[in-house]
């Protein structure tokens, strides 16, 4: 029986209200900027759990949010938990069907809802059954005609400013992510109070993403996105003050909130950083008060690193999955590393890092076995502890590829050197098999974007009857690239590094590369319209196939 004592979400706003009542939350709001304390966020998380009460929702209801990092969106985070209820996070970059297959997958009944998403999710909900009976609170003062929502405003206006918040098992589940769902439907990934509270206390401690109460943390990672990485709830527990970017920022946004707000930590996916280190070549912008960038979703390049290190901020490169709340491991320096030479330690720090305290990895190749830790050998991540989820909401089907023994697939293929450093090779579904080997995907894309006139490059795995598969690039040249020579200038350039039988039997153009919901490179239609490996024939240069040794 809950007696007061479990790992809940209640203490870290307890925490926040009274230690912190003055500590400020900022929020770049579609209606302008919303500035106000720890104290009347409390007063406001109070009303909002009132007014859900009165609405009718009862613990174990979910309750879904359609909106970008704002300081609305952040109360719903505590609110809606800490009655007892689920907050469903919604990604709204998601194609139609899949919101609706979404929103009645987890049987949701409240919305709340951007005002700047209010059309696209209108658009999804129109003539649906899946979204028969659901209810919409629109995040702001008042909803435009035509619109069937109440304003968030009116929605809290007269409620109460207190709630005796009650006593939540740790089990219940406090939140839900779906996964993009790069292959086959979304799956619904819970988040139980225990997993959430255990999540921050170890972002919390100096080998996660710590933030302190003389910190400005401002999250650009969506909260849609497994709550933006958490760091809502670190940034509470550790009473840091909260700026969120609002709406669709432009680097520009992120450059003044970063420049007016004294932000110190701040998080987001590579090409975020990248936007803001191309602004910073037209703009002057000050970067001074910032101490830590984290960098995750996809893997943040050497140059990146270096670009931050000469402004003297710290870039932590961070793994991590929904599944697993979602941080997994961060790119510390460890301390037997600080008198190695610079350009080694950004080697190390380019690597997705080191595990959080609180979590265990093995790796296991092909065969079933372990691999060494030599930096070289690779094979499959999987990963166990208190934030990793144990299943899938309603798939049992999923649960059985995913999960082992009480360990997480992760589906990513990686090397982990002597000094336990993770380096993601691949997706265990991307990796080209070649003749028996492994040919690592995202290595050669890498490699094939080092070249001044490709903009971006995705490789496949085409099937293949002799060597089971064999790789594929597709190339988006750059604006001033001499199409004619830009093919045998790849192949030369692969040459130099790779043996034959890593490069590609043929290399296309494309305009655009195909991204998933997420931003992530999506192959899934590639693979799919080269699955017939008769459409590569004839392209192969002479010596690009493997040795035969049949
Ligand atoms: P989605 O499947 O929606 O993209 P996630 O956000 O859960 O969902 O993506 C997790 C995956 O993203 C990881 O399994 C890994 O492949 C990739 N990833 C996350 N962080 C990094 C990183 N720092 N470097 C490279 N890949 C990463």
């Amino acid at each position: 029986m809950p007696g007061g004592h479990d790992q809940t979400l209640r203490p870290f706003l307890w925490r926040a209200e009274n230690l912190y009542a003055d500590t400020e939350i900022v929020s770049r709001n579609h209606d302008g900027m919303q500035r106000y304390t720890y104290g009347e966020y409390a007063d406001r998380a109070a009303k909002l759990a009132n007014a859900l009460d009165e609405h009718g929702i009862e613990q174990g209801d979910r309750v879904a949010t359609f909106c970008w990092n704002t300081s609305r969106h952040f109360e719903t985070y505590f609110a809606v938990p800490t009655i007892g209820a689920q907050l469903h996070t919604i990604n709204p970059l998601l194609p139609d069907d899949h919101i609706r297959f979404i929103v009645d997958n987890a049987d949701d009944e409240l919305v709340f809802v951007d005002p700047s998403l209010a059309e696209k999710l209108a658009g999804a909900a129109a003539d649906s059954e899946e979204f028969e009976g659901v209810d919409f609170v629109l995040m702001g003062e008042e909803v435009p005609e035509g619109i069937d929502a109440v304003a968030y405003e009116e929605f809290i206006a007269d409620q109460p400013t207190d709630y005796d918040w009650p006593d939540i098992d740790e089990d219940q589940p406090a939140g839900m992510c779906y996964t993009s769902g790069t292959t086959g439907r979304p799956k619904g990934v819970e988040y139980t109070h225990q997993m959430l509270w255990s999540h921050t206390m170890a972002t919390l401690t100096p080998q996660g993403i710590p933030m302190a109460d003389d910190d400005v943390v401002m999250p650009v990672v969506p909260m849609f996105h497994v709550n933006a990485w958490g760091m809502p709830f670190t940034a509470t527990a550790g009473g840091s003050k909260h700026v969120y970017p609002g709406p669709s920022p432009e680097p520009e946004d992120i450059a003044s909130l970063i420049e007016e707000e004294g932000v110190t930590v701040t998080a987001g996916v590579p090409t975020v950083w990248l936007g803001l280190m191309d602004y910073c070549k037209e703009n002057d912008v000050d970067l001074s008060t910032l101490d830590t960038v984290i960098v995750g979703g996809s893997a943040a390049p050497e140059s990146m690193i270096r670009w931050f290190d000469d402004r003297g901020v710290e870039l932590l490169h961070a793994w991590g999955m929904t599944e697993m709340s979602p941080i997994g491991s961060v790119s510390h320096l460890k301390g037997n590393l600080e008198d190695e030479a610079y350009d080694t330690q950004v080697e190390k720090r380019a690597k997705q890092g080191i595990m959080v305290p609180g979590l265990e990895f093995k790796v296991i190749d092909e065969d079933g076995e372990r691999i060494e830790w030599d930096g070289e050998e690779f094979g499959e991540l999987y990963v166990r502890g208190p934030w990793v989820t144990k299943e899938y909401f309603q798939r049992p089907e999923a649960n059985e590829e995913d999960f082992e023994d009480g360990w997480l697939k992760t589906g990513d293929v990686v090397t982990v050197d002597p000094d336990g450093y993770l380096k993601i090779v691949d997706r265990a579904k991307d990796v080209i098999k070649s003749g028996g080997e492994w040919i690592s995907s995202v290595e050669l894309e890498n490699a094939i974007m080092a070249h001044d006139d490709v903009a971006e490059a995705t490789v496949i795995g085409v099937p293949h009857e002799k060597w089971q598969e064999r790789p594929v690039a597709f190339v988006v040249p750059g604006e001033d690239a001499d199409r004619d020579t830009l093919v045998d200038e790849v192949y030369d350039m692969l040459r130099e590094d790779y043996p034959k039988w890593w490069l590609p039997d043929d290399i296309e153009f494309i305009e655009e590369v195909p991204k998933t919901a997420t931003g992530k490179f999506s192959k899934k239609d590639l693979r799919e319209e080269y699955a017939d490996q008769s459409l590569v024939e004839g392209n192969v240069p002479e010596d690009a196939a493997p040795e035969s040794d049949d």
